[in-house]
Protein backbone atom coordinates (compact mmCIF):
# COMPACT_ATOMS: atom_id res chain seq x y z
CA UNK A 1 0.00 0.00 0.00
CA UNK A 2 1.43 3.53 -0.96
CA UNK A 3 2.46 5.71 1.83
CA UNK A 4 1.58 9.47 1.85
CA UNK A 5 5.06 10.21 0.75
CA UNK A 6 4.99 7.64 -2.07
CA UNK A 7 1.94 9.58 -3.65
CA UNK A 8 3.33 12.58 -3.28
CA UNK A 9 6.93 11.10 -5.09
CA UNK A 10 4.33 10.34 -7.61
CA UNK A 11 2.16 12.93 -8.45
CA UNK A 12 5.85 14.85 -8.93
CA UNK A 13 6.65 12.34 -11.17
CA UNK A 14 3.71 12.42 -13.12
CA UNK A 15 3.97 16.60 -13.42
CA UNK A 16 7.69 15.95 -14.46
CA UNK A 17 6.56 13.67 -17.17
CA UNK A 18 3.43 15.42 -18.51
CA UNK A 19 6.07 18.89 -18.91
CA UNK A 20 8.55 16.60 -20.63
CA UNK A 21 5.89 15.72 -22.92
CA UNK A 22 5.14 19.02 -23.50
CA UNK A 23 8.31 19.79 -24.17
CA UNK A 24 8.23 16.79 -26.53
CA UNK A 25 5.52 18.28 -28.28
CA UNK A 26 6.35 21.66 -28.66
CA UNK A 27 10.07 20.32 -29.92
CA UNK A 28 8.49 18.04 -32.74
CA UNK A 29 5.94 20.99 -34.26
CA UNK A 30 9.59 23.25 -34.05
CA UNK A 31 11.03 20.21 -36.20
CA UNK A 32 8.08 20.11 -38.16
CA UNK A 33 7.72 23.70 -38.90
CA UNK A 34 11.52 23.82 -39.93
CA UNK A 35 11.35 20.37 -41.78
CA UNK A 36 8.40 21.76 -43.89
CA UNK A 37 10.33 25.21 -44.40
CA UNK A 38 13.32 23.67 -45.65
CA UNK A 39 11.97 21.00 -47.84
CA UNK A 40 9.52 23.46 -49.48
CA UNK A 41 12.35 26.16 -50.08
CA UNK A 42 14.85 23.56 -51.28
CA UNK A 43 12.42 23.40 -54.34
CA UNK A 44 12.11 27.08 -54.92
CA UNK A 45 14.23 28.17 -57.12
CA UNK A 46 13.03 31.89 -58.54
CA UNK A 47 13.09 34.67 -56.50
CA UNK A 48 9.20 35.36 -56.38
CA UNK A 49 8.66 31.91 -55.24
CA UNK A 50 11.41 32.10 -52.26
CA UNK A 51 9.73 35.09 -50.51
CA UNK A 52 6.11 33.72 -51.25
CA UNK A 53 6.80 30.48 -49.80
CA UNK A 54 8.86 31.82 -47.00
CA UNK A 55 6.49 34.51 -45.89
CA UNK A 56 3.43 32.20 -46.09
CA UNK A 57 5.29 29.54 -43.87
CA UNK A 58 6.46 31.77 -41.28
CA UNK A 59 3.21 33.52 -40.85
CA UNK A 60 1.26 30.02 -40.84
CA UNK A 61 3.30 28.47 -38.49
CA UNK A 62 4.43 31.22 -36.14
CA UNK A 63 1.05 33.53 -36.45
CA UNK A 64 2.79 37.23 -36.19
CA UNK A 65 -0.12 40.47 -37.03
CA UNK A 66 2.08 41.82 -39.41
CA UNK A 67 5.50 41.30 -40.90
CA UNK A 68 8.13 42.37 -43.79
CA UNK A 69 11.29 40.86 -45.30
CA UNK A 70 13.39 43.74 -46.70
CA UNK A 71 16.36 42.51 -49.15
CA UNK A 72 20.01 44.45 -49.18
CA UNK A 73 20.77 46.26 -52.28
CA UNK A 74 23.38 45.32 -54.24
CA UNK A 75 25.60 48.13 -53.52
CA UNK A 76 24.92 47.16 -49.68
CA UNK A 77 24.11 51.46 -49.35
CA UNK A 78 20.59 50.33 -48.55
CA UNK A 79 17.45 47.57 -48.12
CA UNK A 80 14.28 47.57 -49.76
CA UNK A 81 10.83 45.72 -48.19
CA UNK A 82 9.87 43.30 -50.79
CA UNK A 83 7.24 41.43 -49.33
CA UNK A 84 4.56 42.29 -46.40
CA UNK A 85 1.89 41.62 -44.34
CA UNK A 86 -0.36 43.03 -42.50
CA UNK A 87 0.97 46.57 -43.04
CA UNK A 88 -0.94 50.35 -44.39
CA UNK A 89 -0.94 49.56 -48.26
CA UNK A 90 2.09 52.87 -48.45
CA UNK A 91 4.53 50.74 -46.68
CA UNK A 92 3.72 47.38 -48.16
CA UNK A 93 6.01 47.61 -51.02
CA UNK A 94 9.00 49.63 -52.28
CA UNK A 95 10.15 51.33 -48.76
CA UNK A 96 13.32 51.66 -48.23
CA UNK A 97 15.96 51.80 -45.21
CA UNK A 98 19.30 53.28 -45.18
CA UNK A 99 22.17 51.05 -43.44
CA UNK A 100 21.77 51.32 -39.55
CA UNK A 101 18.78 53.29 -40.22
CA UNK A 102 15.66 52.05 -37.62
CA UNK A 103 15.60 48.29 -36.91
CA UNK A 104 16.22 46.68 -40.10
CA UNK A 105 18.83 48.81 -40.87
CA UNK A 106 20.72 48.32 -38.05
CA UNK A 107 20.05 44.36 -38.07
CA UNK A 108 21.40 44.75 -41.43
CA UNK A 109 24.70 46.68 -40.36
CA UNK A 110 25.49 44.27 -37.44
CA UNK A 111 24.11 40.98 -38.47
CA UNK A 112 22.88 40.63 -34.78
CA UNK A 113 18.91 39.24 -34.02
CA UNK A 114 17.27 42.42 -32.25
CA UNK A 115 14.39 42.06 -29.92
CA UNK A 116 12.05 44.60 -28.86
CA UNK A 117 9.75 43.39 -25.76
CA UNK A 118 8.07 46.50 -25.30
CA UNK A 119 7.77 49.18 -28.39
CA UNK A 120 5.93 51.65 -26.22
CA UNK A 121 9.13 52.44 -23.68
CA UNK A 122 11.47 52.74 -26.74
CA UNK A 123 8.91 53.44 -30.10
CA UNK A 124 11.10 52.65 -33.06
CA UNK A 125 10.50 52.50 -37.06
CA UNK A 126 10.31 48.73 -37.55
CA UNK A 127 8.71 48.91 -41.75
CA UNK A 128 8.98 52.50 -42.49
CA UNK A 129 11.54 54.67 -41.40
CA UNK A 130 8.57 57.32 -41.66
CA UNK A 131 6.62 55.48 -38.75
CA UNK A 132 8.26 54.37 -35.36
CA UNK A 133 5.90 51.72 -33.83
CA UNK A 134 4.84 52.86 -30.34
CA UNK A 135 2.74 49.36 -28.99
CA UNK A 136 3.52 45.93 -28.47
CA UNK A 137 6.87 43.63 -29.73
CA UNK A 138 9.35 43.30 -32.37
CA UNK A 139 11.60 41.04 -33.73
CA UNK A 140 14.07 41.08 -36.10
CA UNK A 141 16.52 38.76 -37.50
CA UNK A 142 18.93 38.73 -40.17
CA UNK A 143 19.21 36.55 -43.15
CA UNK A 144 22.82 35.72 -43.70
CA UNK A 145 24.60 33.57 -46.10
CA UNK A 146 27.87 34.00 -44.11
CA UNK A 147 29.10 34.92 -40.68
CA UNK A 148 29.52 38.58 -42.35
CA UNK A 149 27.10 38.70 -45.26
CA UNK A 150 23.95 39.59 -44.78
CA UNK A 151 21.58 39.77 -48.06
CA UNK A 152 18.26 40.71 -45.94
CA UNK A 153 15.93 41.38 -42.62
CA UNK A 154 13.15 39.49 -41.77
CA UNK A 155 10.84 42.16 -39.46
CA UNK A 156 7.89 40.29 -37.14
CA UNK A 157 5.56 42.32 -34.90
CA UNK A 158 3.20 41.06 -32.09
CA UNK A 159 0.59 43.43 -30.89
CA UNK A 160 1.31 42.10 -27.14
CA UNK A 161 4.40 43.00 -25.08
CA UNK A 162 7.40 40.41 -24.89
CA UNK A 163 5.13 38.29 -27.62
CA UNK A 164 8.42 36.63 -28.53
CA UNK A 165 9.74 33.51 -26.12
CA UNK A 166 13.17 32.53 -26.23
CA UNK A 167 12.32 28.90 -27.86
CA UNK A 168 10.53 31.03 -30.78
CA UNK A 169 13.38 33.06 -31.60
CA UNK A 170 15.73 30.39 -31.82
CA UNK A 171 13.17 28.34 -34.02
CA UNK A 172 12.67 32.11 -35.98
CA UNK A 173 16.71 32.14 -36.39
CA UNK A 174 16.76 29.01 -37.52
CA UNK A 175 13.69 29.46 -40.40
CA UNK A 176 15.86 32.10 -41.26
CA UNK A 177 19.12 30.59 -42.34
CA UNK A 178 16.68 28.39 -44.39
CA UNK A 179 15.52 31.10 -45.98
CA UNK A 180 18.63 33.09 -46.54
CA UNK A 181 20.79 30.13 -48.44
CA UNK A 182 17.16 29.25 -50.65
CA UNK A 183 17.01 33.61 -51.38
CA UNK A 184 20.98 33.16 -52.40
CA UNK A 185 20.63 30.17 -54.59
CA UNK A 186 17.88 32.16 -56.35
CA UNK A 187 19.41 34.93 -57.00
CA UNK A 188 22.78 32.95 -58.00
CA UNK A 189 20.59 31.19 -60.47
CA UNK A 190 18.92 34.44 -61.77
CA UNK A 191 21.93 35.86 -62.14
CA UNK A 192 23.36 32.50 -64.11
CA UNK A 193 20.11 32.67 -66.37
CA UNK A 194 20.86 36.36 -66.96
CA UNK A 195 24.77 35.87 -67.66
CA UNK A 196 23.80 32.08 -70.08
CA UNK A 197 21.67 34.54 -72.55
CA UNK A 198 24.45 37.43 -72.79
CA UNK A 199 27.42 37.73 -74.91
CA UNK A 200 30.67 38.27 -72.63
CA UNK A 201 32.36 40.93 -75.36
CA UNK A 202 29.63 43.05 -75.74
CA UNK A 203 26.96 42.55 -73.64
CA UNK A 204 24.14 42.33 -75.85
CA UNK A 205 22.08 38.83 -76.14
CA UNK A 206 23.50 36.09 -77.93
CA UNK A 207 22.25 33.76 -80.37
CA UNK A 208 20.43 31.45 -78.38
CA UNK A 209 18.39 34.09 -76.63
CA UNK A 210 17.78 35.56 -79.84
CA UNK A 211 16.08 32.42 -80.98
CA UNK A 212 14.10 31.80 -77.86
CA UNK A 213 12.83 34.85 -78.87
CA UNK A 214 12.29 35.10 -82.51
CA UNK A 215 10.03 31.97 -81.96
CA UNK A 216 8.03 34.03 -79.26
CA UNK A 217 7.85 36.67 -81.29
CA UNK A 218 6.92 34.77 -84.78
CA UNK A 219 3.96 32.84 -82.55
CA UNK A 220 2.30 36.44 -81.28
CA UNK A 221 2.82 37.60 -84.79
CA UNK A 222 0.36 34.72 -85.98
CA UNK A 223 -1.46 35.10 -83.47
CA UNK A 224 -2.31 38.61 -84.06
CA UNK A 225 -1.58 39.31 -87.46
CA UNK A 226 0.83 41.40 -87.04
CA UNK A 227 4.49 41.38 -88.80
CA UNK A 228 7.83 41.33 -87.55
CA UNK A 229 11.61 42.23 -88.97
CA UNK A 230 14.87 40.93 -88.58
CA UNK A 231 18.15 42.58 -89.34
CA UNK A 232 21.41 40.49 -89.78
CA UNK A 233 24.23 42.76 -90.09
CA UNK A 234 28.15 42.39 -90.74
CA UNK A 235 31.12 44.59 -90.22
CA UNK A 236 32.87 45.40 -93.09
CA UNK A 237 36.49 44.37 -94.02
CA UNK A 238 36.79 43.84 -90.35
CA UNK A 239 39.88 41.18 -90.91
CA UNK A 240 41.80 44.45 -92.04
CA UNK A 241 40.59 46.55 -89.42
CA UNK A 242 42.15 43.50 -86.77
CA UNK A 243 45.28 43.10 -88.59
CA UNK A 244 45.88 47.39 -89.04
CA UNK A 245 45.14 47.83 -85.38
CA UNK A 246 45.09 44.57 -82.98
CA UNK A 247 42.63 42.36 -82.07
CA UNK A 248 42.58 44.70 -78.66
CA UNK A 249 41.29 47.78 -80.78
CA UNK A 250 38.94 45.46 -82.90
CA UNK A 251 37.00 44.19 -79.64
CA UNK A 252 36.38 47.67 -78.61
CA UNK A 253 35.05 48.50 -82.08
CA UNK A 254 32.81 45.94 -81.43
CA UNK A 255 31.58 46.95 -78.50
CA UNK A 256 31.42 50.71 -79.42
CA UNK A 257 29.45 49.10 -82.71
CA UNK A 258 27.03 47.13 -79.63
CA UNK A 259 26.33 50.50 -77.89
CA UNK A 260 25.57 52.71 -81.04
CA UNK A 261 23.09 49.92 -81.93
CA UNK A 262 21.24 49.51 -78.71
CA UNK A 263 20.71 53.44 -78.69
CA UNK A 264 19.38 53.88 -81.65
CA UNK A 265 17.03 50.91 -81.78
CA UNK A 266 13.74 50.88 -79.65
CA UNK A 267 13.66 49.38 -76.01
CA UNK A 268 11.72 46.08 -77.14
CA UNK A 269 13.82 45.67 -80.39
CA UNK A 270 15.81 42.00 -79.65
CA UNK A 271 19.56 43.26 -80.30
CA UNK A 272 22.06 39.95 -80.82
CA UNK A 273 25.99 38.92 -81.73
CA UNK A 274 25.57 36.21 -83.79
CA UNK A 275 29.16 35.20 -83.63
CA UNK A 276 32.09 37.12 -84.29
CA UNK A 277 31.59 40.32 -86.04
CA UNK A 278 27.97 39.37 -86.92
CA UNK A 279 25.00 40.89 -85.76
CA UNK A 280 21.24 39.96 -85.25
CA UNK A 281 18.92 42.22 -84.32
CA UNK A 282 14.46 41.09 -83.76
CA UNK A 283 12.15 44.24 -84.63
CA UNK A 284 8.69 43.20 -83.88
CA UNK A 285 6.03 44.93 -84.96
CA UNK A 286 7.83 45.78 -87.68
CA UNK A 287 7.24 45.58 -91.82
CA UNK A 288 9.95 45.98 -94.39
CA UNK A 289 9.69 49.42 -95.01
CA UNK A 290 10.21 50.36 -91.06
CA UNK A 291 13.00 47.49 -90.83
CA UNK A 292 14.90 49.44 -94.02
CA UNK A 293 14.57 53.21 -92.13
CA UNK A 294 15.52 51.21 -88.74
CA UNK A 295 18.60 49.43 -91.19
CA UNK A 296 19.43 52.37 -92.63
CA UNK A 297 19.54 54.57 -89.70
CA UNK A 298 22.41 51.78 -87.99
CA UNK A 299 24.48 51.81 -90.92
CA UNK A 300 24.59 55.61 -90.96
CA UNK A 301 25.30 55.74 -87.68
CA UNK A 302 28.07 53.83 -87.72
CA UNK A 303 29.69 54.97 -90.92
CA UNK A 304 29.72 58.85 -89.63
CA UNK A 305 31.21 57.37 -85.66
CA UNK A 306 35.05 57.98 -85.32
CA UNK A 307 36.80 54.50 -84.72
CA UNK A 308 40.24 54.77 -84.11
CA UNK A 309 42.95 53.77 -86.95
CA UNK A 310 39.62 53.16 -89.91
CA UNK A 311 41.52 55.47 -92.05
CA UNK A 312 43.38 51.87 -92.95
CA UNK A 313 40.11 50.59 -93.94
CA UNK A 314 39.55 49.85 -98.01
CA UNK A 315 36.71 52.39 -97.53
CA UNK A 316 38.39 54.44 -95.42
CA UNK A 317 36.03 53.81 -92.52
CA UNK A 318 34.26 51.00 -90.62
CA UNK A 319 31.14 50.78 -91.81
CA UNK A 320 28.82 47.75 -91.84
CA UNK A 321 26.01 46.22 -94.14
CA UNK A 322 22.68 44.79 -93.35
CA UNK A 323 20.44 42.62 -94.89
CA UNK A 324 17.11 42.78 -94.40
CA UNK A 325 13.58 40.65 -94.26
CA UNK A 326 10.28 40.29 -92.52
CA UNK A 327 7.93 37.65 -91.44
CA UNK A 328 5.09 36.99 -93.32
CA UNK A 329 6.44 39.26 -96.25
CA UNK A 330 9.39 37.23 -97.10
CA UNK A 331 9.44 34.00 -94.78
CA UNK A 332 6.77 31.87 -93.17
CA UNK A 333 9.05 30.51 -90.19
CA UNK A 334 12.06 31.54 -87.80
CA UNK A 335 14.49 29.95 -89.61
CA UNK A 336 13.14 31.31 -93.23
CA UNK A 337 13.57 34.93 -91.88
CA UNK A 338 16.99 34.66 -90.37
CA UNK A 339 18.00 32.68 -94.15
CA UNK A 340 16.44 35.17 -95.94
CA UNK A 341 17.79 38.68 -93.69
CA UNK A 342 21.04 36.45 -94.34
CA UNK A 343 20.58 35.96 -98.32
CA UNK A 344 20.32 39.81 -98.60
CA UNK A 345 23.19 40.51 -96.33
CA UNK A 346 25.21 38.59 -98.81
CA UNK A 347 23.98 40.39 -101.49
CA UNK A 348 24.77 43.72 -100.21
CA UNK A 349 28.13 42.53 -99.15
CA UNK A 350 28.30 41.36 -103.15
CA UNK A 351 27.31 45.02 -104.34
CA UNK A 352 29.72 47.06 -102.48
CA UNK A 353 29.28 47.16 -98.82
CA UNK A 354 28.32 49.64 -96.76
CA UNK A 355 24.74 49.88 -97.49
CA UNK A 356 21.28 48.14 -96.59
CA UNK A 357 19.85 45.54 -98.63
CA UNK A 358 16.20 44.09 -98.23
P1 LIG B 1 33.50 41.21 -95.10
O1 LIG B 1 33.31 42.65 -95.42
O2 LIG B 1 33.34 40.35 -96.30
O3 LIG B 1 32.62 40.77 -93.99
O4 LIG B 1 34.99 41.07 -94.63
P2 LIG B 1 35.55 40.71 -93.21
O5 LIG B 1 37.01 40.96 -93.20
O6 LIG B 1 34.77 41.44 -92.19
O7 LIG B 1 35.17 39.20 -93.11
P3 LIG B 1 35.99 37.97 -92.64
O8 LIG B 1 34.97 36.89 -92.40
O9 LIG B 1 37.09 37.66 -93.62
O10 LIG B 1 36.66 38.39 -91.31
C1 LIG B 1 35.96 38.57 -90.14
C2 LIG B 1 36.93 39.08 -89.11
O11 LIG B 1 36.28 39.35 -87.87
C3 LIG B 1 38.05 38.11 -88.83
C4 LIG B 1 38.01 37.92 -87.36
O12 LIG B 1 39.30 37.95 -86.79
C5 LIG B 1 37.21 39.10 -86.85
N1 LIG B 1 36.54 38.81 -85.63
C6 LIG B 1 35.58 37.91 -85.39
N2 LIG B 1 35.25 37.92 -84.08
C7 LIG B 1 36.03 38.84 -83.47
C8 LIG B 1 36.17 39.29 -82.13
O13 LIG B 1 35.50 38.84 -81.21
N3 LIG B 1 37.09 40.26 -81.87
C9 LIG B 1 37.86 40.77 -82.86
N4 LIG B 1 38.72 41.71 -82.59
N5 LIG B 1 37.76 40.35 -84.12
C10 LIG B 1 36.85 39.41 -84.45
MG1 LIG C 1 31.38 37.96 -91.10
MG1 LIG D 1 32.69 41.12 -91.98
Amino acid sequence: MATGTDSEALVKDLESLRAEKQRLEERIIELYTLYRVSKTLSLSIQLDEVFSHSMKLIGDSLGFDRYGVFLVDEEKQGLALHVSHGLPSEESAGVRFHMGEGVPGRVALLGKTEIIGDLSAAPDCVFSPQRKISAGSTLCVPLKISSDTVVGVVGVHRNTVDGFPPKEVILFGSIAEHVAVAFENARLFQKAKVLSYKDPLTNLYNRRYFFERLDKEIERACRYSRMLSVLMVDVDNFKTYNDSNGHLQGDEALRKISRLFVMNLRTHDVVARFGGEEFIILLPETGPENATTAAEKLRSRVEEEKFDGEASMPLGKLTITVGTASFPKDAKDALQVVVSADGNLLKGKAAGRNRVNG
